[in-house]
């Protein structure tokens, strides 16, 4: 399964984020996905995960 670690490209349409190239990729070469704090647990993925690099633009 690690086969792929460090040669992932990461896609993201999250334009509000300082890291985010064109709505498309994130310009980073790891990011860390969390749990949604309190959340946790209703199998709603908006609940269950975020990326936690995340920065307002
Ligand atoms: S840091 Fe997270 S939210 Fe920001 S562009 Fe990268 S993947 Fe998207």
């Amino acid at each position: 399964m690690n086969e792929k670690k460090g040669c992932q490209t990461i896609g993201c349409s999250v334009k509000n984020c300082r890291y985010n190239d064109r709505g498309v990729y994130c310009e980073l070469s790891r990011i860390e996905v969390r749990p949604c704090s309190e959340r946790t647990g209703s199998g709603d993925p908006a609940d269950e995960s975020l990326c936690g690099n995340f920065r307002q633009k």
